[in-house]
């Protein structure tokens, strides 16, 4: 297998592991990496194995100090221009995504802008990294707090935004002086390889990113963290193998980061404009297919607006075009793999045997890949099993409510607590109930909250930390004191 280039369907793309700088084949075979549109394998990477893993934390380890010691200026100019390149190779980058990941090509271009976003927020943020000076209330000494960077970064990645997920994480490890080893997620490892050829483009020295595709992620990560030289883990992922992940960390003490599952209840209020609710839930619904950890995943409406709301939002549902994302007229691409598929028409399916009412959708298209139809159900039981499940597609159950206190009662009643959408056009409610929903983020009359300048993460059992914004910096950097006496 060639390690350095491969033409992927017309796209010059890297299919080696990324270690110390260098494109290497891997010591165990290959890993298959398959179109969901077709079903069909477009390409096969490189696979790491514990051995390759050791070696990217010995490269990621020679570089730290050489990186820490970087001007911060130098750093800055290293995620500029990576920013920068990133812009200019959007569209086959784009399109590379849409090969592994299936979503439509509009969604994947709008990705890319995101991702690249955070190279220059981070190019902008690692100028910016301040400490303290302060008397000690004794007067005895001063205290000066310094940051340094925590040092080697595990960074690990799902496959819904193979892009952003890991400029999100690079971009601050690179700004606060941390050399990192991103493992991508096997169904798109394509785009992170891509992303690491882009870095070294960009000047980044060797050893500072690495980057594993495996088929082994327990044991290629469990090696990692159980490396004394791995002092960081920021992992975006599912709340079940976040789990896993946080057991390993405890028995070195690594630092952890966690972006989780979400289950985000989108409200909507008696007097809200319903035009910009049904916009709002149609992007809070329908961006990446319905794929996104922050997808509005139970619509909670209130009884004097219920029939109107559903009514539009069925009809802003059914108008969209569901076929391969590579087709410029496609809305919704197919769902990453079968697994996805039969998970989200086992949901619908069991919805539908207890009552709630399939408005539109409810089933798989005739034709080859992992695709299902836009879906709304209508009078889904409060207490459903897709209401408590991240449905991850593209399916919105409706529940009708009558009180203010029974909306927030039900969206609270989730061990999950990543984003919650409010609709109304009482600002006093809106702060009110955003106040007192139990998530780490709330969109009021908004049904998008990514930024790469806010800080993005949940509360509960959707993650620690946050990522993004000046908080993201913060993650990757640790607070040195130092007793002064003069
Ligand atoms: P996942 O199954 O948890 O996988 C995430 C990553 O963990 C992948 O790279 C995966 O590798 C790896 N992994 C799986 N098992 C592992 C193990 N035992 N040890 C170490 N690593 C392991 O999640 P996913 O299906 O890719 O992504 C969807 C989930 O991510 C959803 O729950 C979504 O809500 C969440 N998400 C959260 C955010 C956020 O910011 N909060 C953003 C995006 C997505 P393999 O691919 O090889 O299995």
């Amino acid at each position: 297998m060639n390690s350095n280039l491969a033409t992927v369907t017309g796209i010059d793309a890297p299919t080696g592991l990324f270690i110390g700088g260098r494109w290497a084949d891997g010591r165990s075979g290959g890993l298959p990496v398959v179109d969901p549109s077709t079903g069909e394998a477009v390409a096969e990477v490189a696979n790491a194995t514990v051995e390759d893993a050791l070696d990217a934390v010995g490269a990621a380890h020679e570089a730290l100090p050489g990186w820490a010691a970087t001007p911060p200026r130098q750093r800055a100019e290293c995620l500029r221009r990576a920013f920068e390149l990133m812009g200019a190779r959007a569209e086959p980058l784009a399109r590379l995504m849409v090969l592994e990941n299936g979503k439509a090509l509009r969604d994947a271009r709008g990705e890319v802008a995101y991702a690249a976003e955070f190279f220059r927020w981070y190019a902008e943020e690692a100028v910016r990294i301040d400490g303290s000076m302060s008397v000690a209330p004794s007067g005895a000494n001063r205290i000066l707090v310094q940051r340094q960077p925590v040092g080697v970064s595990v960074l690990i990645t799902p496959w819904n935004f193979p892009a952003a997920m890991a400029t999100r994480k690079i971009g601050p490890a690179l700004a606060a002086g941390c050399t990192v080893v991103l493992k991508p997620a096997s169904e798109t490892p394509l785009t992170a390889l891509a992303v690491a050829a882009l870095l070294q483009e960009a000047g980044v020295p060797d050893g500072v990113v690495n980057v594993l595709p495996t088929r082994s992620p327990g044991p290629v990560v469990a090696a990692m963290l159980a490396d004394p030289r791995v002092r960081k883990l920021s992992f975006t992922g599912s709340t079940e193998v976040g789990r896993v992940l946080l057991h390993q960390a405890a028995d070195t003490v690594t630092n952890c980061s966690m972006e989780l599952g979400g289950n985000a209840p989108f409200i909507v209020f008696d007097d809200a404009d319903i035009s910009a609710a049904v916009e709002g839930a149609f992007v809070a619904k329908m961006r990446n297919g319905g794929e996104a950890c922050t997808a509005a995943n139970r619509f909670y409406v209130h009884e004097a607006v219920a029939d109107e709301f559903t009514a539009r939002f069925a009809d802003r549902l059914s108008g969209l075009k569901v076929g391969p994302g590579l087709d410029e007229a496609t809305d919704v691409g197919p769902l990453v793999n079968e697994d996805t598929r039969s998970k989200v028409s086992g949901l619908v399916q069991q919805a539908a045997a207890r009552g709630s009412q399939v408005l539109i959708g409810g089933q798989s298209p005739e034709r080859p890949g992992y695709f299902y139809l836009p879906t709304v159900l209508d009078r889904v039981a409060p207490d459903a099993e897709i209401l408590r499940t991240e449905i991850f597609g593209p399916v919105a159950p409706i529940v009708r409510f009558s009180a203010e206190s029974e909306a927030v009662g039900w969206a609270n009643d989730t061990e999950y607590g990543l984003v919650c959408y409010v609709y109304t056009r009482d600002l006093r409610r809106g702060l009110r109930v955003a106040e007192a929903l139990e998530t780490g983020m709330v969109g009021l009359n908004r049904g998008i909250v990514s930024d790469p300048a806010a800080p993005f993460g949940g509360v509960k059992q959707s993650g620690l930390g946050r990522e993004g914004g000046h908080d993201g910096l913060l993650e990757f950097t640790e607070s040195k004191y130092i007793a002064v006496d003069w």
